[in-house]
């Protein structure tokens, strides 16, 4: 189709994203319904019913007059708002996205994850890596292709790298990376000589009932507005939007572990109310929503650690913990509460980590996976590697490949280049709480009084609000200019030296 204007052009652009969004929208809202509500037997009509909208999608992103469109809005740039070049600019992104790998390799390797997935879960049920090997050594060869077609110019784990956190090299990483090392390493090894925290009265048992109660109670702590985000229960917590009136969090329930749904939730609430805060002029366009996975991190680990775990906030919540839970809380004041849910040891899971040492479960894979692209390390030479790694970096020895390099589900999914963004969206949020002080002088003593209204004005000024008009390294350098990992090693040094008395 000939194009007469600009503004002819964009009535069919907009016509487009909103058609894409609906299918999206509506596959969303089923997926949610899958993990939350559906009954167990359901999975086949779903199935058929997701099949035929997920085709509609694809023919929708795919259609050959997209890129005539994309080209006519490109060459009259200057006609474009702001908002309106980023669509076209997001636009262009998925599209190429699509047509970059050739249709025959897409889909054998779509099989080749589906099969992956089964024999991972094998693998790692029998504790034997040998069965995941060859899908493995298949999917990194896979990726080191795929990497030529997002991007020939950049060294292949550069270019995974940026298909998840746009900007993020291993330059960066490897900057970022080493401080950490160099500063973490001795940090874990002396909390680990340190006399040991005793947590044991958050194992004792607390009825889910209960539990849920202080859900409700951190929503409100946290100001989520209700009519706008609701909770749920899953097997994994996550969070899940579709504009800013309605996000979506889970948890899970663990009767004999207070502190796991206490911090999802928290954490959960920290991506809702990114969500939550983006202006309304950016609902329902390709700007919608929050811009990277190391972004969003930032602001759910600001919310879990910075800020739920720091001793203000613990000092106006726990009298409210405690009187939700007087008997099993009896004997626990609010220093040793501040202390059992900041207690670090070097652990083998990645993802029952502590704040200390969620990091260094993080330089291990980004060490390994950039091997693994290099080809410096073989696939079938990566459990071996995993462990000597977990010895030198924390100090523990790995008794399986279960609890070693087959723990994560990432690699079975292809996903290679992603565990960074976690690692990066923490020390952005220490970042931000150094520049936020800058701005605010003390935060705290309106913290410890329950009022967090400031600390939510500010990230809703400087991040938020934005939703995805900026790439992220942009966004974060507009908030709080060069990202420099030392506000992060001095957050994790001064706290941990004080829990501990190290100093
Ligand atoms: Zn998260």
């Amino acid at each position: 189709m000939n194009y007469e204007s600009a503004a002819q052009a964009l009535s069919s652009f907009d016509k487009r994203v909103e058609q894409m969004r609906a299918y999206s929208h509506a596959m969303g809202v089923m997926a949610l319904d899958a993990s939350t509500a559906a009954p167990r037997l359901s999975a086949e009509g779903r199935g058929r019913t997701y099949a035929v909208l997920s085709q509609v999608r694809y023919e929708l992103m795919a259609d050959p007059e997209n890129g005539a469109l994309l080209a006519y809005l490109e060459s009259h740039e200057a006609e474009l708002s702001q908002i309106q070049k980023r669509a076209v600019q997001l636009f262009r992104r998925q599209y190429e996205q699509l047509r970059r790998i050739p249709m025959a390799e897409y889909v054998d390797y779509e099989v080749l994850l589906n099969d992956s997935q089964a024999k991972w879960e094998e693998a790692k049920n029998k504790a034997d890596f040998s069965i995941f090997q060859p899908y493995l050594e298949k999917i990194v060869g896979y990726n080191r292709k795929f990497a030529v077609y997002y991007d020939a110019e950049k060294a292949p784990y550069d270019a995974l790298l940026n298909e998840y956190e746009r900007g993020l090299t291993m330059e960066t990483l490897d900057k970022f990376f080493g401080a950490l090392k160099d500063a973490l390493v001795p940090l874990i090894a002396k909390v680990k000589a340190a006399p040991a925290i005793d947590s044991s009265f958050l194992s004792r048992f607390y009825p889910a009932s209960q539990q849920e109660k202080l859900s409700y109670l951190l929503m409100d702590a946290l100001d989520i507005d209700k009519d706008r985000c609701t909770l749920a229960e899953t097997e994994h917590p996550f969070t899940t939007e579709f504009n800013n009136h309605d996000v979506r969090i889970t948890t899970h329930y663990y009767e004999n572990a207070l502190a796991s749904s206490m911090y999802s939730v928290i954490h959960e609430g920290g991506h809702a109310i990114y969500e939550l805060d983006c202006d309304d002029r950016y609902n329902y366009t390709l700007l919608s929503g929050g811009v990277s996975m190391g972004i969003h991190e930032s602001q759910s680990r600001f919310y879990e650690n910075i800020l739920g775990r720091s001793r203000p906030f613990l000092s106006y919540l726990f009298p409210k913990v405690k009187e939700l839970f007087p008997e099993q809380l009896q004997d626990v004041d609010e220093e040793l509460f501040y202390r059992a849910v900041n207690k670090a040891e070097p652990s083998l899971v990645r993802t029952e980590a502590d704040e200390l040492t969620y990091c260094m479960h993080i330089i291990i894979r980004y060490e390994l996976e950039k091997r693994l692209l290099d080809g410096s390390l073989a696939v079938r030479d990566l459990p071996e590697a995993w462990n000597r790694l977990y010895r030198d970096y924390l100090g523990i020895d790995v008794p399986n490949d279960k609890a070693g390099c087959l723990q994560d589900s990432h690699w079975s999914n292809g996903l290679i280049g992603y565990f960074p963004s976690y690692a990066l969206g923490s020390a952005y949020g220490a970042q931000m709480l150094a520049c936020m002080e800058r701005d605010l002088g003390d935060i705290w003593p309106r913290v410890s009084q329950g009022d967090l209204s400031h600390v939510r004005s500010w990230l809703k000024e400087h991040i938020h609000k934005y939703a995805s008009l900026y790439e992220p390294d942009e966004l974060f350098r507009r908030a709080c200019g060069e990202f420099d990992p030392k506000y992060y090693i001095d957050y994790l040094e001064e706290k941990y030296s004080r829990l501990y008395n190290l100093k």
